[in-house]
């Protein structure tokens, strides 16, 4: 149910007009706002927002893109960026200040096997640079011919477009190609719709696709493979047993750099400091932007290896050798001041323990409601990333429409509930749920969130024929 506080509508009418008139508003078709208001949010605290109507909502989108990890409202993150802004708000990334310096040395302790940051200030810019890097490594030592990256389908990697030339959503790429060359697709792991039929080995089967696509595209031309470590926009899909463990194997077989794009599954999400940990794996790239200062501030950071960074050290030469790459934000020291008190926030309030187990607990609530549910096709996820897949019928596993999908968000969103749904248009991607809320999920917030859902999908379902 909807929650009141003093009704702010007049304050903040001048507001939407100004925005009507003149914002243009990410992912989103301009002509519905000819007949209704977008929704405004004015004020967050802890995992709840209200909008301009005096609404309040438990936010289990983490700011609708999954990137609020710590809440809204902290004060302590606003004071530190403060200080720093006073000491020193920017100096280009070619110097070191002392809050980059320190972030550094916290991830890389955090990641073991791992060496090196490179600062910028989005997830499509951290993987950008990940491409570069490997694009870089080509040309040092293999005369430009190892220069190709592999991606998979269902995965997302950014907005850019060589982002998106290493994005396998379709719904995403449509109308933006020509794509850049050099990046192949291989098929998803998603078992739910396992591309095998029923098979016991699903993982090591689904790894095997990346196996085909680089004797495809020929092992002398693959340079790294970008992977999110569970499927986030693209239906929040956990990797199969013993998938990853396949796909380093591989990597490892064919000198291809593992690239994991942790953008979303860093920094607690997951239930471990970083998603990969679950598997017992060591990427050469990692790359992480949302969680990093809970969008307290914009900073994103490539991370990587010893050996990645040693390639690029050399005797300084009139031949541009080092990595001639800038980003002017990534000099920002608000990210990174941001980014160490949201540490020592996880760290002092037990977050990651905290998204691992009420992840669980999440999920064993889902689960059995997934019984008794007629479009409950799938339940999956790791620590607080779950989603919920709806279908028109069990065994066919049909997908249900997007309209019914939209429908059980709206209703989600009167009983005071926001969740997330995967993209919108091209059916095949449409009918999943998303719940990624707050880290600091308590476990009255667990059970409002799958009553509320259930209920709504329950709603939905029995209007169905
Ligand atoms: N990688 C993944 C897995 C993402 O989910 C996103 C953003 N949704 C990005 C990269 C791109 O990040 P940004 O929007 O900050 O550029």
């Amino acid at each position: 149910m909807t929650q009141t506080i003093s009704p702010q509508t007049v304050e903040f009418a001048s507001a939407i007009e100004k925005d009507k008139s003149h914002v243009w508003h990410h992912l989103s078709q301009h002509s519905v706002y000819e007949k209704q208001d977008p929704m405004m949010i004015v004020k967050g605290e802890g995992s709840r927002v209200w909008d301009a109507k005096g609404n309040s909502y438990l936010d289990a989108t983490a700011g609708g893109v999954w990137c609020v990890n710590v809440g809204y409202g902290r004060t302590e993150i606003a004071e530190a960026v403060s200080r720093q802004l006073v000491e020193l708000n920017f100096f280009a990334g070619t110097a070191a200040t002392a809050p980059g310096a320190e972030l550094a040395h916290k991830l890389i302790e955090k990641m073991p096997g791992m060496s090196r940051v490179y600062y910028a200030s989005s997830g499509s810019e951290a993987n950008e640079k990940a491409f570069k890097i490997v694009r870089q490594i080509a040309h040092k030592k293999y005369g430009g011919k190892k220069h190709k990256i592999l991606y998979r389908e269902r995965d997302y990697h950014g907005s850019t477009i060589a982002a998106l030339s290493a994005t396998g959503q379709e719904e995403r790429r449509d109308q933006y190609g020509p794509f850049v060359p050099g990046f192949a697709e291989f098929g998803h792991c998603c078992e739910y719709r396992s591309q095998f039929g029923e098979v016991e080995n699903y993982g090591y089967l689904a790894a095997q696709e990346l196996e085909k696509a680089i004797l495809r595209e020929g092992a002398d031309t693959v340079g790294a493979v970008v992977l999110e470590t569970i499927t986030a926009g693209g239906g929040v899909i956990t990797p199969p047993e013993g998938y990853w463990q396949e796909i380093q194997a591989i990597c490892k077989k064919y000198q291809v750099l593992l690239h994991i794009d942790e953008v979303v599954c860093g920094l607690g999400r997951t239930g471990k400091w970083f998603g990969y940990q679950h598997y017992g794996i060591q990427p050469d790239i990692v790359t992480l932007a949302k969680g990093v200062a809970s969008s307290y501030a914009a900073i994103s950071c490539t991370v990587t290896t010893e050996a990645v960074f040693q390639e690029f050290m050399d005797e300084p030469s009139e031949r541009a050798n080092y990595f001639r790459d800038i980003s002017t934000f990534g000099g920002c020291t608000a990210g990174p001041a941001a980014a160490l008190e949201n540490i020592r926030i996880l760290e002092q309030e037990n977050l990651i323990e905290n998204s691992a187990t009420m992840g669980e607990y999440l999920l064993t609530l889902l689960r059995e409601q997934q019984l008794d549910s007629r479009i409950i096709g799938d339940v999956r996820g790791k620590g607080l990333l779950i989603g919920i897949e709806l279908v028109k019928d069990k065994v066919s596993k049909e997908p249900v429409e997007e309209s019914i999908a939209m429908q059980v968000a709206g209703l989600c969103m009167k009983k005071g509930l926001m969740i997330g749904r995967t993209n919108r248009s091209f059916g095949r991607y449409n009918n999943t749920l998303c719940l990624c809320p707050m880290l600091t999920l308590t476990k009255d917030e667990a059970d409002f969130i799958a009553v509320t859902l259930v209920d709504a999908i329950n709603e939905v379902a029995a209007q169905l024929s």
